[in-house]
């Protein structure tokens, strides 16, 4: 990803990047930050490029043509997302952060002084976000604390992904306590869970943990969690038939917009995938009449349902399939150890593998850190992945490898994934495919008799 930053202070960017793991990232070329300085974009002879305040006033103000001329530079003809930095701002979060993420490029506007002239902020369109409500001297700062919070949820950033997904404010809960070596120090000892070796116990004991500490120092989050974690345990009480929106929901990537009792209408940040889990016309009617006409996509569990999807949205369904879960909370034993992330070099062999046109999303499901590869020695005998929308499948056994502990192993190793990300393990299999269904329940999944549905629009 790569961050333009617009500034009176380029040192001050450069060498607040030059250090640690944002200084490897773009070592390793994950990440480029590049700052522009907006005083060589000045058309005054002696380099200035701020004046005074018309209607007077305490202090300069940044003159709107050097900052144009220089946001113009940058972009070209590209239209780039730009934010100005500013306490009038809204605030920026965790959530905002994974936002930034998904863009290739990024512009950060840094102030100084009284800020920026308003007509040349309004002419770029630039967003505002603050870091917090206190005033600083420049945007430098703030540019860098954005730049830090959104690199490290890009993969391969940090040293493993996973370290991005269990911090603060994931879920709305901020982090247990940790410890480290010596067991005892001053005295106080490490406590016992953490060395029993037990890993269900252990993520219990920091679930309560979590809790207590956001519950104490942070209320309004807590609210909120609990109100998912109401949820969720209403919608437990049906698993097979509600797995898609359990699973976004214990991963904090689904905004509820209604949820009436058990009937709900929620949208995957993710996948901008829209959900819809009910057992009543009349109030699946009204939920459906919340959701935007121009949605691409819903999935739901209730088959009459159908007709005015169609009618009122004119999607259709493409795939009807079973839920299948796991609803223990140990992890799976796997037979075969050498699984490993799949290499972007052999995408062709997935790719052939899996079925037609399916190269563009499992490459992307390689870059998002979420296909897998068994190996034998230096061979891929088989793949796994983790779909966008959080099902686990893209199951791939190569034929020398079938009735081996491959293929068990892949979905075993994708469940595991699924528990130590804090989500709900689940899978969504086509109603004709008659093989997964008996592997499955072989495994110890349960498989629900009701169906759900994935419509789209027919274009899509
Ligand atoms: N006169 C401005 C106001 O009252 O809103 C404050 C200007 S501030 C002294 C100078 C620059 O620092 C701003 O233009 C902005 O880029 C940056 N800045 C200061 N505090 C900030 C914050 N909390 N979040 C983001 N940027 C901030």
């Amino acid at each position: 990803m790569r961050f333009h930053v617009l500034t009176l202070f380029p040192d001050m960017i450069r060498q607040g990047c030059d250090n640690s793991i944002l200084k490897r990232a773009m070592e390793k070329g994950l990440v480029e930050v590049c700052p522009e300085d907006i005083r060589d974009h000045t058309t005054e002879k002696h380099g200035k490029v701020d004046d005074y305040t018309y209607g007077g006033g305490a202090g300069m103000l940044m003159q709107a043509q050097p900052v144009y001329d220089a946001w113009q530079h940058v972009c070209g003809d590209k239209k780039l997302r730009t934010i100005y930095v500013t306490p009038q701002g809204s605030l920026f979060s965790q959530e905002l952060a994974k936002e930034f993420a998904k863009e290739e490029e990024l512009v950060i506007l840094c102030g100084h002084y009284e800020g920026i002239d308003e007509r040349a902020l309004d002419e770029i369109g630039a967003e505002r976000i603050s870091i917090g409500d206190y005033v600083l001297t420049g945007g430098e700062l703030p540019a860098m604390v954005m730049i830090d919070a959104i690199s490290r949820l890009i993969p391969g950033v940090l040293g493993s992904d996973e370290s991005a997904e269990t911090e603060s404010l994931e879920g709305d809960l901020l982090e247990y306590p940790q410890y480290s070596r010596p067991e005892v120090w001053h005295g106080k000892s490490v406590p016992a869970v953490l060395l029993s070796g037990d890993h269900a116990k252990i993520r219990e004991w920091r679930t309560k943990e979590s809790e207590k500490r956001t519950k104490k120092v942070r209320p309004d989050l807590y609210e909120k969690y609990k109100r998912r974690q109401d949820l969720i345990k209403l919608l437990m009480k049906q698993k097979k038939e509600n797995a898609y929106m359990i699973d976004c929901l214990m991963r904090d990537t689904a905004e509820v917009i209604c949820a009436d009792g058990a009937q709900v209408l929620a949208r995957d940040k993710k996948t901008d995938n829209w959900m819809i889990c009910c057992d009543d016309l009349e109030a699946g009617e009204k939920l459906l009449s919340l959701v935007p006409k121009d949605c691409k996509r819903l999935i739901h569990n209730f088959a009459p349902l159908n007709e005015k999807i169609k009618e009122v949205l004119g999607l259709e369904v493409g795939d009807e399939c079973f839920q299948s879960v796991y609803t223990q909370k140990n992890l799976m034993p796997i037979a075969h150890k050498d699984i490993r992330p799949y290499p972007m070099e052999a995408l062709e062999y997935a790719a052939a593998n899996y079925g037609t046109n399916s190269g563009p999303y499992i490459a992307d499901r390689i870059k998002a850190g979420e296909f897998f590869a068994a190996y034998d020695g230096d061979k891929i005998a088989g793949f796994c992945g983790v779909h966008a929308g959080g099902s686990l499948g893209l199951l791939y056994v190569d034929p020398t490898y079938r009735r081996t502990s491959i293929g068990s192993s892949l979905a075993s190793y994708l469940v595991n994934l699924a528990l130590e990300r804090g989500g709900f393990p689940y899978a969504h299999i086509r109603i004709s495919n008659e093989a997964s269904v008996k592997m499955q329940e072989k495994m110890g999944l349960y498989v629900g008799k009701r169906t759900i549905f994935w419509t789209y629009r027919k274009d899509f």
